[in-house]
């Protein structure tokens, strides 16, 4: 199909979304990266975040915690630590991981990991922006 190319989403427990698309934004760890057909041969590593694609005319989101994207051929392959489509997100869940890393946080007991709670809130507040 012209105007498209290969989009394809796999997280360590099999694959998350592979179809054409027309155009996806990925959070790259300097910033977003766009990418329409044809692009450049590129690798990138990718932080916690929500992929934006665009299928069918549609505007739909995936929500990852890092990894890399390669594109080459007109095929686009992120490889994700964790990744979900926006509609399989489990609200609650995200909001329960929430609050349990602000919750750690705000206690900052002496065994707290920081680094640890900080990324956990990022996982779980980047979950509920892709799925709201
Ligand atoms: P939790 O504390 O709720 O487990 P987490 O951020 O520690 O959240 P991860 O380790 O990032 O969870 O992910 C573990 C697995 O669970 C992955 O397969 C991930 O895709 C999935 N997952 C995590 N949170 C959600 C969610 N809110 N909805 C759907 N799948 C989720």
């Amino acid at each position: 199909m012209a105007g498209t190319f290969n989009f394809n989403v796999v997280a360590p427990d099999g694959q998350v979304f592979n179809k054409e698309v027309e155009f996806v934004v990925v959070p790259g760890v300097t910033g977003e990266i766009g990418i329409l057909p044809n692009h450049a041969p590129l690798v990138a590593g990718l932080g916690i975040g929500v992929i934006r694609y665009k299928d069918e005319g549609v505007d739909k989101k995936i929500a990852i915690s890092g990894g890399f994207m390669e594109v080459a051929n007109n095929k686009v392959t992120v490889l994700a630590k964790t990744a979900e489509k926006a509609e399989d997100i489990d609200v609650e869940r995200a909001k329960a991981a929430k609050e349990r890393a602000e919750k750690r946080l705000q206690e900052r007991k002496p065994e707290t990991d920081v680094v640890r709670a900080q990324i956990a809130l990022q996982r779980a507040l980047v979950r509920l922006k892709a799925a709201e």
